[in-house]
């Protein structure tokens, strides 16, 4: 039994510390959400009435916030009421240099520190399958991985302070990009007469293969549990994969990347989210590029 202090308990952090509540952990909990507090007091979490009271007796503190600033204003108030030696984790999405600043924060401290993100949405969170893509010194990792454990079913240990940050967005990078294809190959096979199951079908099971064809295909019809089925409620937010996108061009353009592709999906996306579809599933930007009326504002 671990006594980890838990903050952020919003959609994905409330079921991550609910799965640490259920190993058999002790955790208490601290979100500005009285609504987000409430919940996690039902899940069995400790709600603490400040990030100071919740982190008093931690040998962990995980943290679950929306991006690079709020992780540094937490870990930076939290590392004042802390043990040395406390493992710190972040599994927040935040950019590359925010994470190797929170890790900085942490080592002056002289506490550990892990950067680790997470893919598998709210489903993954609430069944305790997320993917953690890891960021930190081997001993770190060896300490926060049964906890990770806890949470997912597949830990990654990319490297050293912030390579679970860069694992996280070149891999968003790649799902943006291949979205955009996949959508742009059934806005073509429509203009040529071809249907959407002939194009599946060949293209599933051809070179034009991925995730974003046979997982979340945008068009309704030939995979039945894609969000295109569903009215593309989401799913996989497109104001979620623009913030990624952003965060995969902040970083190209602080290491000197070329990813123009990536900058291409990062505009096409800002364009639909304009257009007041940031909270449709990322798959509906077939809309845009067919240049129907569904995604021209209302
Ligand atoms: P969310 O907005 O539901 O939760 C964030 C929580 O942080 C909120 O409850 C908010 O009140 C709390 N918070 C903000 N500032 C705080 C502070 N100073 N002190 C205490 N609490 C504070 O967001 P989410 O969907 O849970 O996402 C969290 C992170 O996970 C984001 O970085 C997101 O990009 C990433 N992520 C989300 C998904 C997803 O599908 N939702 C998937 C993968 C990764």
């Amino acid at each position: 039994m671990t006594k980890i202090a838990f903050i952020g308990l919003g959609n994905m952090g409330g079921p991550m510390a609910a799965n640490l509540v259920k190993a058999g952990h002790a955790v208490t909990g601290f979100d500005l959400s009285e609504a987000s507090r409430n919940a996690a007091a039902k899940t069995g979490v400790s709600v603490a009435g400040s990030i100071a009271h919740a982190v008093r007796e931690a040998e962990c503190v995980i943290t679950m916030l929306p991006a690079g600033a709020h992780v540094l204003y937490v870990w930076d108030e939290l590392l004042g009421f802390v043990d040395p030696g406390t493992l710190l984790i972040d599994s927040s999405t935040i950019d590359v240099d925010s994470a190797r600043k929170a890790h900085a924060l942490a080592e002056k401290a002289d506490c550990r520190s892990l950067d680790a993100p997470v893919s598998g949405g709210t489903g993954g969170a609430a069944a305790g399958t997320l993917t953690f893509m890891v960021g930190g010194a081997d001993d770190a990792f060896a300490r926060g991985k049964p906890l990770l454990d806890a949470m997912g079913k597949k830990i990654v240990h990319c490297g050293d302070v912030g390579a679970g940050q860069a694992a996280k967005i070149c891999n968003n990078m790649i799902l943006g990009i291949s979205m955009a294809g996949v959508c742009e190959a059934f806005v073509l096979a429509e203009r040529l007469g071809l249907s959407h199951q002939a194009l599946f079908d060949v293209a599933s099971t051809s070179s034009g293969q991925c995730w974003s064809l046979t997982t979340y295909c945008p068009v309704p019809g030939p995979v039945p549990t894609s969000p295109a089925n569903n009215d593309y409620r989401p799913g996989f937010a497109a104001s979620l994969m623009l913030k990624d996108l952003k965060l995969s061009q902040q970083a190209a353009s602080t290491s000197g990347a070329s990813t123009p592709m990536g900058a291409q999906a990062a505009q096409l996306y800002s364009m639909f989210e304009k257009l007041g579809h940031g909270g449709e599933d990322f798959s509906a930007l077939i809309h845009l590029l067919r240049g129907n009326d569904e995604a021209k504002p209302g």
